[in-house]
C-alpha cells in the first residue's frame, strides 16, 4: 500500500479487519489521521518478564508460557477457568474467576503473555485474573526485559485499548512521515517542544515517562494555541468589520442615571461602571464579562449601561436565561424608572402573539427604549431601531453563540452594539482565558453592605426535622424561605419531589404557614402569580424545583433548604444558596443530603467550607472538568483532547501569549507559510467560534 496518506480509511491499515475497523469507526476514528490523533489517557508500566521458574509470590509479574493444559471448573454461575503455563524452565498456574467465555479464546498450544500478582495457593504459585495476551508468534514478539511503558487508549466496549495499541504501533512508522508541522522549528526549539512529528512518536510509543510528558505537553499546547489564535482571530474580525454607537457620559448625565437607583452604588460597583462607561465612550465594540457574586448588584450596573444609551438616544436590551429572571429585571427596572420616560417592555416565548406583534413593531419604530427578555430575544422578527447595548444576564447558561446572534440584531450590517455579559459563575481564570478569551473581564468584588454570611449547614435525612425547626423558627419571625428540593413528581424512592415536601410540610413541620408550589411546569401566569404573592409577603415559602436558581432577588427570605443536596452541581448548589442573605437577617442555607460518591461528599464539603464563589468555580472545574463545567454541550466550547485546563494553566498563558502576538502580526493567517495552521485551526474551533473564512 504505497499510497498512504492522514485521509486512508482505517481500514487499509495492516492487521485492521471489519471487525476492528467497526470499533474504530464507533470511537470517530475513521482516518490515520483520526487513529494518530488518539492519544493514550494513561501508561501502564510493565515489568521485564521473568522465567517461570524464578517468579517471587505476591508481586507484580510478567511472563510467558505455553498453554499445557486447560480447563473449566466450578458450577456454571461461578466458572473458574484454570490453565498451566510452561516455559521450559519451570511452571505456573493460572485461574481467572467468572471468566468461561475464556475457554473459547485460549487453548492448549497458545502462548501467552501473562501480567498479574503471584500469590501463593495450596503451596503452589498462582497468578489469578491476569492481564493476558495471545502471542500470535513467539519468537519473532521478543520477551520485554526493560521497565516499559504501555499506552492505555480511550476504547469502547467493543474495541479493547490493546487493540488499538496493535493497530498503531504496526503501522506507527509509515504514518509519522506524514505528518507536517504547522508551526516553525525555530519557534518550537524556543519553546523546548518537540515537532508534530516527534511528540507523536512519544506519546504513543514513548520510552519513559519524560518523553510522554513532554510529547503530551506539545499537544496540549497546541490545542489551547489553535483555541486562542480563534479567539484572536474572532475579536480582530470583529473589530475591523463593525463599529458601535460611541455614547457619551458627562456630570450631568451620570448624576442623572444615578438618581434613578434607590441606594448608593458600592466601590466595587462604580469600578465596573468605570470601566464599561469607558468602553462605550468609543466606537470600538465592546465585549465585556461582568463576573459578580450572587448579590454583588450586576443589575443596575447593567441599567446604568442601558441608560446610556437611551440618553444617547439608542436602546439597551438585557436577556435573561428564564422567564422569572426576564420578569423579575422587569419589575426591578420598571421601578427604578417609574415616572421617567423611558419606555420598558417585556418579550419572553409567553408573550401573547398580538401583544408581540405590536411590540416588535414599536421596538422597530425606536418606541421602545429598553427591552427585556429571554431569548425570545433573539429570534426572528425581533428587530431594533438602533440596539447600542446588549446585555446578557448569566452567561454560564448561554453559548458564546448568543453574543453573535445579539450583535446581529443591529440593524445596519457595520454596526453592533457594546455587549456586555454577566455571570455570577465566576469564570474560572483558566476558562475565561479559552472560549471567553476575548472578553474583556470586570469583577464586582465585594457584596453591598449590610450583608451578614450566610451559614451553611449539613443534615443527613434522618435529621431533616431539624432542618425543618430552624426554618419554622424563621417563619415564626416573618422572615420567609425557600425549600428546593430535585424533581416535581415522585419518580425514585429516596428522591424528594416538591409535590410529596408540600404536603409533608404542611401536615406538620410547617403547619400554618403559607405554603405554595413553584416550579417548570406552572404556566408563566402561575409563576408570576406566586412570585408576587411571595414578593408581597403573602406567602411564607416557596417548595420549589430548581427553577427559582438564578437571580431571585428577594430580601426578606433568609433559609434556603436543599432536599437531596448531593443531586445538585456545585456551582447550581452556590447559586441556590445566594438566594437568601440579600437582605439584613443572617441567613441560613440548609442542606439535606446523603452522599453515596466522592464527588458528591466533595461538593458538600466545599459548600460547607466556603462561601467564595471563585474558589467555589474552582473546586467545580477541578472535580468536573470543563465540558461539565458550563452545563451544556452547546456552550461554544471547544472539546479539548489532550489540555486540561484544571492543570495546564502555564501552558494556557504561553499560548495565550504567543496566539495574540501572533494574529496582531497576521490577523487572518494568510500568509503562505501558515496555510496548515490557518487549516487547522478553522477545523479545531472554526466553526464553535462562529469565525468567518475570509477569502
Ligand atoms: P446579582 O449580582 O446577583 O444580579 P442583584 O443585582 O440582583 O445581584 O442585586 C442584589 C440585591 O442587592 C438587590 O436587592 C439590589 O437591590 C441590592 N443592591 C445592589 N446594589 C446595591 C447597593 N449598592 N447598595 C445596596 N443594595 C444594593
Ligand atoms: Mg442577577
Amino acid at each position: 500500500m504505497p499510497d498512504l496518506t492522514l485521509l486512508t480509511p482505517v481500514e487499509k491499515l495492516q492487521g485492521v479487519g471489519p471487525a476492528v475497523a467497526r470499533g474504530l469507526r464507533e470511537l470517530g476514528l475513521f482516518r490515520v489521521g483520526h487513529l494518530i490523533a488518539h492519544v493514550p489517557h494513561r501508561y501502564q508500566r510493565i515489568e521485564p518478564e521473568t522465567t517461570l521458574d524464578n517468579l517471587p509470590h505476591d508481586h507484580v509479574v510478567s511472563a510467558r508460557g505455553e498453554v499445557t493444559a486447560s480447563r473449566l471448573a466450578g458450577n456454571r454461575r461461578n466458572a473458574r477457568f484454570e490453565i498451566v503455563l510452561e516455559d521450559g524452565h519451570g511452571r505456573l498456574d493460572v485461574v481467572w474467576f467468572n471468566a468461561a467465555y475464556l475457554q473459547r479464546k485460549i487453548k492448549p498450544g497458545h502462548w501467552l503473555r501473562v501480567r498479574g500478582t503471584t500469590r501463593l495457593y495450596n503451596r503452589a504459585l498462582q497468578l489469578a485474573n491476569p492481564e493476558y495476551e495471545i502471542l500470535e508468534n513467539a519468537e519473532a514478539e521478543p520477551a520485554i526485559d526493560e521497565p516499559a511503558l504501555r499506552p492505555v487508549y480511550p476504547a469502547s466496549e467493543h474495541i479493547a485499548s490493546r487493540v488499538i495499541e496493535r493497530v498503531i504501533a504496526r503501522s506507527l512508522d509509515r504514518i509519522l512521515p506524514l505528518i507536517d508541522d504547522h508551526l516553525p522549528e525555530p519557534f518550537l526549539a524556543e519553546r523546548s517542544m518537540p515537532t508534530l512529528c516527534e511528540a507523536y512518536r512519544r506519546v504513543h510509543a514513548p520510552k519513559d515517562e519524560d518523553e510522554a510528558a513532554g510529547a503530551r505537553r506539545r499537544l496540549a499546547y497546541d490545542e489551547l494555541l489553535l483555541l486562542q489564535l480563534g479567539v484572536f482571530m474572532r475579536r480582530a474580525q470583529l473589530e475591523l468589520a463593525k463599529r458601535a454607537p460611541a455614547l457619551a457620559i458627562d456630570d450631568a448625565l451620570d448624576t442623572r442615571i444615578r438618581a434613578r437607583m434607590p441606594f448608593t452604588l458600592t466601590d466595587a460597583q462604580n469600578h465596573v461602571v468605570g470601566e464599561i462607561a469607558g468602553d462605550l465612550a468609543t466606537d470600538r465594540p465592546t465585549n465585556r464579562l461582568i463576573q459578580g457574586d450572587v448579590g454583588s448588584g450586576k443589575t443596575v450596573v447593567a441599567l446604568y449601561a442601558m441608560l446610556m444609551a437611551v440618553a444617547a438616544g439608542h436602546q439597551g436590551a438585557i436577556m435573561a436565561p428564564t422567564e422569572i429572571l426576564a420578569e423579575q429585571h422587569f419589575l426591578t427596572i420598571k421601578s427604578m424608572l417609574a415616572d421617567s420616560r423611558t419606555k420598558i417592555e417585556l418579550l419572553t416565548g409567553a408573550t401573547p402573539k398580538a401583544e408581540r406583534d405590536a411590540l416588535l413593531s414599536r421596538l422597530e419604530a425606536g418606541a421602545i427604549d429598553i427591552l427585556i427578555g429571554t431569548h425570545a430575544l433573539l429570534s426572528e422578527g425581533v428587530r431594533f431601531k438602533s440596539l447600542a447595548v446588549a446585555v446578557i444576564d448569566e452567561q454560564h447558561r448561554f453559548g458564546v453563540h448568543q453574543r453573535a446572534a445579539l450583535r446581529a440584531k443591529a440593524d445596519d450590517p457595520k454596526s453592533t452594539p457594546h455587549v456586555l455579559v454577566m455571570t455570577a459563575t465566576p469564570i474560572p481564570r483558566t476558562l475565561a482565558l479559552t472560549a471567553f478569551g476575548d472578553l474583556d473581564i470586570s469583577t464586582i468584588d465585594a457584596l453591598p453592605p449590610g450583608r451578614t454570611p450566610i451559614k451553611t449547614r449539613l443534615f443527613a435525612p434522618q435529621q431533616r426535622s431539624e432542618a425543618y425547626a430552624l426554618v419554622r423558627e424563621r417563619l415564626e419571625q416573618g422572615q420567609q424561605a425557600f425549600l428546593v428540593a430535585p424533581v416535581i413528581e415522585q419518580s425514585e424512592t429516596g428522591i424528594m419531589d416538591v409535590r410529596t415536601l408540600l404536603r409533608d410540610l404542611e401536615a406538620g413541620p410547617l403547619a400554618g404557614f403559607r405554603l405554595a408550589l413553584m416550579h417548570g411546569q406552572l404556566s408563566q401566569r402561575e409563576r408570576e402569580t406566586v412570585m408576587e404573592r411571595f414578593r408581597a409577603a403573602d406567602l411564607d415559602a416557596l417548595i420549589a424545583t430548581s427553577v427559582i436558581e438564578v437571580g431571585v432577588d428577594l430580601p426578606n427570605a433568609s433559609v434556603m433548604c436543599i432536599e437531596n443536596a448531593e443531586r445538585f452541581g456545585l456551582a447550581q448548589l452556590h447559586q441556590l444558596r445566594g438566594r437568601v442573605g440579600r437582605g439584613d437577617h443572617a441567613s441560613l442555607c440548609l442542606l439535606i443530603a446523603d452522599p453515596t460518591t466522592e464527588d458528591a461528599t466533595e461538593r458538600l464539603v466545599v459548600m460547607e467550607a466556603t462561601a467564595d464563589g471563585f474558589e467555589i468555580a474552582q473546586r467545580d472545574l477541578e472535580i468536573r472538568g470543563p465540558g461539565e463545567f458550563f452545563g451544556a454541550a452547546q456552550s461554544g466550547m471547544p472539546r479539548l483532547r489532550v489540555a486540561d485546563l484544571a492543570r495546564d494553566l502555564d501552558l494556557l498563558t504561553l499560548a495565550r501569549k504567543d496566539a495574540r502576538a501572533w494574529i496582531e502580526a497576521s490577523p487572518e493567517l494568510a500568509r503562505p507559510e501558515e496555510e496548515s495552521l490557518r487549516r487547522r485551526m478553522f477545523k479545531a474551533v472554526g466553526k464553535e467560534l462562529g469565525l468567518v473564512e475570509i477569502g
